[in-house]
């Protein structure tokens, strides 16, 4: 509906992933998984309602669709958003809270590397703009990824599993390295 739609289908293209633009209800039908893009989740929130798109993709989380979000996605994802705009929807998908821009305005954005531990671990680049801050995770959350960085009071989460959820504040399709693309291709069973 808005974002980085484009840099998403580039990164699964890659990885051999076949893709489609969701921009009804219909077009969820027959989907193994969704990105939700980053871009600015109260205009995606709009949309979403008037697409319809809210209740339809909610009911496919609900039913277990694995979906990948980033950034504004992730806010979208979140159970509880701090500092949004008091009628913007979100998913509840998974038991996170989360503050828009919690690392700050645009200037603030940065780019760093992230330690990542697991099967694929090594560092990974990351870049972050006018991130979504994770500020708690409820106990069934894997967090994958925590970033600690001067002015942070303590390592704060950035990649985010749980379930069929995968979520990070940062941008992976950005980015060279692919290994939460294809992470998340293997949640869908690719
Ligand atoms: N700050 C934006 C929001 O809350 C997210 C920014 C992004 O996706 N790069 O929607």
């Amino acid at each position: 509906l808005q974002g980085d739609v484009r840099e998403h289908v580039a990164a699964l293209s890659e990885l051999g992933v076949a893709t489609r633009l969701v921009k009804r209800p219909s077009d969820l039908s027959g989907v193994a998984g969704v990105v939700l893009p980053g871009g600015e989740s109260t205009t995606l929130s709009m949309l979403l309602v008037s697409t319809g798109l809210f209740d339809a993709l909610g009911a496919s989380l609900a039913g277990g669709l694995p979906v990948l979000g980033t950034c504004a996605g992730l806010v979208l994802l979140a159970s509880e958003v701090l500092d949004g705009r008091p009628d913007q929807r979100f998913f509840g998908a998974v038991d996170c809270v989360v503050r828009r821009n919690g690392f700050g305005r645009q200037l603030q954005s940065f780019e760093t590397e992230l330690d990542v531990s697991g099967d694929a671990a090594g560092p990974m680049p990351a870049v972050f703009i006018r991130a979504p801050m994770v500020v708690s995770v409820g106990p069934g959350v894997e967090v994958l990824s925590v970033l600690s960085r001067p002015g942070l009071d303590e390592p704060t989460p950035v990649l985010l599993r749980s379930g069929s959820v995968l979520a990070a504040s940062f941008h992976p399709e950005l980015t060279p390295d692919r290994r939460v693309h294809r992470l998340f291709a293997s949640m869908c069973g690719l």
